[in-house]
């Protein structure tokens, strides 16, 4: 194997380079993979325009890229050499396993998980990564490296979906039909929910949407489009817009439950006395645990479809593409090809 691989590297704000570093050597208990495909996530997106998210700040070059699917190609001590060539998708935050989240299975909780692409931590826009071996899910060859790699954001639907309890007839409204809502909207079919909402403002968006889950399609800028009416028993917002926020948790049933998923406002106003009234559960999610062997099944089992959602694919030299390909409304997921040439 080859001393040096190509990274792409931000080196601050709008600046991407591709450099050459050594191939990590696998510690004991990781593996080292070769990176086939990586989803490009909104986050990714973020830090090359801006530099942070929130109290997330690039101080040093970092490799973005968290999405990641490729296969094992070396082993470290302790890890059994019969993992070698197994194709795998990559779980990106590894906990410290001993404080008292990791303890208490919230291992999405942990205050020193090292996550993929977060600054200081750099991720898989490379060549090659090494990765805790637990973290390395095998995936079966019915699941592409484009899927095994969009097991990521699939995570977070399966995750926000149990968080409210989506489940045989769950009646269900999902605002934003970004990828994240239409990862969510799969999860929730693929549940068994039999009413499937989904809301937002840009129409091309919309249309997707009905290829994934979507039952229903609501157009967000319509005033009084969500409302009471709607008696859901869940609502998982993945805008992060606060009218949606709001308008959002008017449609939900008594004793129905609300997810906060995606990433917008970091404060806004809810309506209170109505939560109060119908005893509304209100929660965050950050991330998730435990999901990826329910996701890698989802998908083997065609329950969901990820190579459906893939709308590009970029070599390393093209990052800034693939970071900018969400300009056009008409791209759900573009992917990095780290071996691209
Ligand atoms: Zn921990």
């Amino acid at each position: 194997m080859a001393d040096l691989m190509d990274v792409s590297v931000l080196r601050g704000v709008g600046d991407l380079a591709v450099e050459q570093r050594p191939v990590p050597s696998p510690a004991l208990g990781e593996v080292l993979i070769r990176v086939g495909s990586v989803g490009v996530c909104g986050s990714d997106v973020h830090y090359f325009r801006h530099g942070r998210i929130g109290d997330y700040v690039v101080r040093q070059p970092l490799v973005l890229g968290h999405e990641g699917g490729g296969t094992i190609v070396a082993v470290g001590e302790g890890v059994d050499s019969s993992r070698l060539g197994q194709r795998v998708a990559m779980e990106p935050g590894v906990p410290d396993r001993i404080c008292r989240e990791c303890k208490a299975g919230r291992y999405n909780l942990c205050p020193n998980v090292r996550f993929f692409a977060t600054p200081p931590i750099d991720g898989c826009f490379a060549e090659f990564v090494t990765l805790a071996a637990d973290f390395a899910h095998p995936v079966p060859d019915s699941i592409s490296d484009d899927g095994a790699g969009l097991i990521e954001p699939l995570s977070v639907g399966v995750w926000a979906c149990g968080k409210v309890g989506v489940g045989p007839g769950s009646r269900v409204l999902i605002s934003g039909a970004g990828p994240i809502g239409l990862m969510n909207a799969q999860v929730a079919r693929a549940l068994g929910a039999t009413e499937i909402i989904v809301s937002d403002v840009a129409p091309t968006r919309l249309e997707a949407a009905t290829r994934f889950g979507a039952t229903v399609l609501v157009d967000a800028r319509e005033p009084d489009a969500i409302g009471p009416q709607l008696e859901v028993d869940a609502f998982i917002d993945c805008s992060g817009a606060p009218p949606a926020v709001r308008q959002g948790i008017t449609a939900v049933r008594p004793a129905g439950r609300v997810a906060l998923v995606g990433m917008g406002a970091d404060e806004l106003s809810l309506p209170v006395s109505l939560i109060q009234n119908r005893e509304l559960t209100v929660t965050g999610t950050f991330r998730y645990a435990n999901t990826y062997p329910t996701a890698i099944a989802l998908a083997a089992a065609g329950r969901v479809d990820l190579d459906g959602m893939v709308t590009g694919h970029f070599g390393l030299d093209d990052v800034e593409s693939a970071l900018s390909a969400d300009k056009d409304p008409a791209n759900l997921k573009v992917i990095v090809e780290p071996g691209r040439r």
